[in-house]
């Protein structure tokens, strides 16, 4: 008997996340030395994380035989702190990833349906069908969720609604109000997961604090995989009713987070300045980017968060170019987005490479 054979319902179905290609797979394919190989495919901070946090995750390594503390217990009162809630309101995960997962083991199950938008987040819909769901696609407006379209696609089947503002991989972002005016409309079985991943980029993040407050049904997503540059650690966190988090609590494993992330993550909250310099060269990196796109003639669109979109043609001919060229980007098939490449913004070395390799491949690529 084969393995397949006893995989449980679904295994089988289940689409597997394809990853951005790592700077080793690309060095190798192309003969390319590591060092010069720029990875701009993953949304990834180009700065790396703060000093303090390697230092502090450094330190916690020496303990490394000591078992972590499950609770996260400093790392969510540092959190709460700054998020201006309790602690019992905040639950750390593997990644944001991890809390999406569990918000599944929780509340999904088959028969139930989650809205995502069509050009969304895939781990959304990954989870979903994981969990036996169907993920229900609605059409974006102009790269953002059409969060009307959004209310009118939830049945009495729907238990989830996933929005990211600033979306990945399109960039575009919803407005507080208009977030707001969802959660407020939506029945009481349904819960809002909004996924705040870029959020420190943003001049005014929307704040749902309130609807949680008011029994609202929200769950707010942060990772510390963007602008605090700790993807490797693999950290995320989120934030809602206490309740609903004692759920998540419930579901997940005993020590989900390791001691150096939690010790390098506590840093990392507490380097304000860091991640100010962080927003700061990001949109520098930003207007560059755009700037060099259409002066060569690609359309671009900014977003808010730490890439770009760009309408280049054939997508994957360009990203297969760029990588020959030593440069990672992500093509946007997958999205249904085949004539785009997004772009995470890099240091200022980086964006200049980016654009002279585009400069070179550009009448090939169009
Ligand atoms: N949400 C969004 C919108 C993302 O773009 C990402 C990462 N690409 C994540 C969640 C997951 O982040 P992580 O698991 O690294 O915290």
């Amino acid at each position: 008997m084969k393995y397949a054979e006893l995989a449980n319902p679904g295994v089988l179905e289940q689409p597997v996340y394809e990853p951005g290609k790592s700077i080793d797979y690309v060095a190798r394919e192309y003969g390319l030395d590591p060092s010069k190989v720029a990875k701009l495919a993953s949304n990834e901070n180009p700065l790396g994380p703060s000093p303090m946090a390697v230092e502090a995750g450094k330190r916690a390594l020496e303990k490394a035989h000591l078992y972590p503390d499950g609770g996260c217990y400093e790392l969510r009162a540092g959190i709460a702190s700054l998020r201006g809630v309790e602690a019992d309101s905040v639950i750390v995960g593997n990644g944001s990833n991890e809390l999406i997962e569990l918000l599944g083991h929780a509340f999904l199950r088959p028969g139930t349906e989650v809205v995502v938008g069509a050009q969304s987040f895939i781990v959304y819909q990954l989870v979903a069908k994981l969990f036996g769901a169907m993920p229900v696609f609605v059409p974006m407006s102009k790269f953002s969720h059409d969060l009307k379209a959004m209310r009118e696609a939830v049945t009495e089947r729907t238990r989830m609604v996933f929005v990211a503002s600033p979306n990945n991989p399109t960039g575009g972002v919803n407005f507080e109000a208009e977030i707001i005016e969802l959660v407020e409309s939506l029945p009481e079985y349904v819960i809002l997961c909004f996924d705040e991943a870029y959020a420190e980029y943003l001049e005014n993040a929307p704040d749902l604090r309130r609807c949680i407050e008011a029994g609202r049904k929200v769950v707010c997503l942060r990772t510390f995989s963007k602008i605090y540059g700790l993807g490797g650690l693999r950290l995320g966190y989120a934030y809602g009713d206490p309740d609903l988090i004692t759920l998540l609590q419930r579901v997940r494993q005993p020590f989900n987070v390791n001691a150096i992330a939690q010790a390098a993550a506590s840093a990392a909250l507490k380097d304000v300045n860091f991640v100010a310099m962080c927003r700061e060269q990001n949109e520098a990196g930003r207007k560059r980017l755009c700037q060099g796109l259409e002066a060569f003639g690609y359309e671009t669109f900014g977003g808010q968060a730490n890439f770009v979109l760009s309408r280049v043609g054939r997508g994957i001919h360009v990203f297969e170019m760029l990588q020959a060229c030593g440069i990672i980007v992500r093509p946007l098939e997958a999205y249904g987005m085949p004539d785009f490449v997004r772009i995470t913004i890099g240091t200022a070395g980086e964006n200049e490479r980016l654009l002279n390799a585009m400069e070179k491949i550009g009448v090939s690529a169009k």
